[in-house]
């Protein structure tokens, strides 16, 4: 008995995971035409300040508008971009589309668009990041690219240069999910961020953990000595944002103020 149950497990599990392969395949071979059929499209989430006067800017995510699936969140694709090496075509694709989106705003807010650490391992980021800033007129300081630790990782020296080459062209640069993985309040040293966005996970987290609050106070603690700003990603609810501003965060990001939405139907005012 125990054995067919385990032989049956075993073909469920095999099963499972041909199903797995072959959606991964799908996928893949779906994004090469995703690119070129423009079924990628950027949304946009607003980032405030703490009286709520303003929006600061946008964060531009990535939606795949899938033919037959519909609309595929970063989480289910971006992997695959990123070991298959589309993501410089993606990557690139955010950038230009996103500073074409913001030359076009009548205000005076930032775009920021997210770069993958495989986006470093490309010589030619810095051109392209140039070329979406010269082709669309947006000034440089109008963008900013996020990056998360694992770049100031692996290869750390070229990327660090790589970071510095951007701050040169007068791009902002912001330090995402900021707590996750292998945080570490000394990459803080490592390079002038502009600013650090604190990781959903722990603004989630903060009213039942100690030690998610404990680790929220320990960067804004830093960051006042530091002069970086420090958003809160993942605001849901009002109590959240009372905390957060009185623990010293300057900027917030969450479904509370906005959701990320196409251009068209952005939030323009709060
Ligand atoms: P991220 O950069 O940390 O972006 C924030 C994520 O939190 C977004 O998920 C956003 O929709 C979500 N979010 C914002 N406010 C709230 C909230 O109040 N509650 C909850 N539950 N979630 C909230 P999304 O759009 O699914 O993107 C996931 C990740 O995919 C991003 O995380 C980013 O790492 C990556 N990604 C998205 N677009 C791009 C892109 O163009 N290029 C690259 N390389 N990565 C991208
Ligand atoms: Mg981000
Ligand atoms: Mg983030
Ligand atoms: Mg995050």
């Amino acid at each position: 008995e125990a054995k067919r149950n385990g032989r049956n497990r075993f073909e469920y599990f095999t099963a499972a995971m041909d199903e797995m392969a072959r959606m991964r395949r799908t996928i893949e071979n779906d994004l090469r035409d995703a690119i070129s059929g423009r079924q990628l499209r950027l949304y946009y989430q607003p980032i405030t300040d703490g009286e709520l006067k303003t929006i600061l800017g946008y964060e531009a995510l990535m939606r795949w508008h899938h033919p037959q699936r519909g609309i595929i969140l970063p989480g289910d694709f971006i992997p695959i971009a990123e070991e298959t090496g589309l993501i410089h075509s993606l990557g690139a694709y955010a950038l230009y589309e996103a500073c074409r989106e913001a030359k076009s705003w009548t205000g005076e807010q930032t775009v920021s668009v997210n770069l993958s650490p495989i986006q470093f391992k490309n010589s030619g980021l810095i051109s392209i990041v140039e070329g979406a800033l010269q082709e669309s007129g947006l000034p440089p300081s109008r963008l900013e690219v996020e990056i998360t630790e694992s770049v100031l990782l692996d290869d750390t020296l070229g990327n660090i240069r790589t970071l510095q080459s951007l701050k040169a062209l007068g791009v902002l640069i912001a330090l995402d999910d900021f707590g996750t993985g292998y945080s570490s309040l000394s990459y803080l040293r490592s390079f002038p961020f502009d600013k650090i966005k604190i990781d959903k996970s722990f603004i989630n987290d903060m009213a039942d953990s100690r030690e998610a609050l404990a680790i929220i106070r320990a960067i804004t603690g830093m960051s006042r000595s530091l002069d970086i700003q420090i958003t809160a990603e993942g605001v849901e609810s009002a109590e959240q944002f009372a905390k957060l501003r009185e623990e010293g965060c300057t900027l917030f990001q969450g479904y509370l103020f906005g959701r990320p939405q196409p251009a068209e139907t952005r939030l323009t005012s709060l």
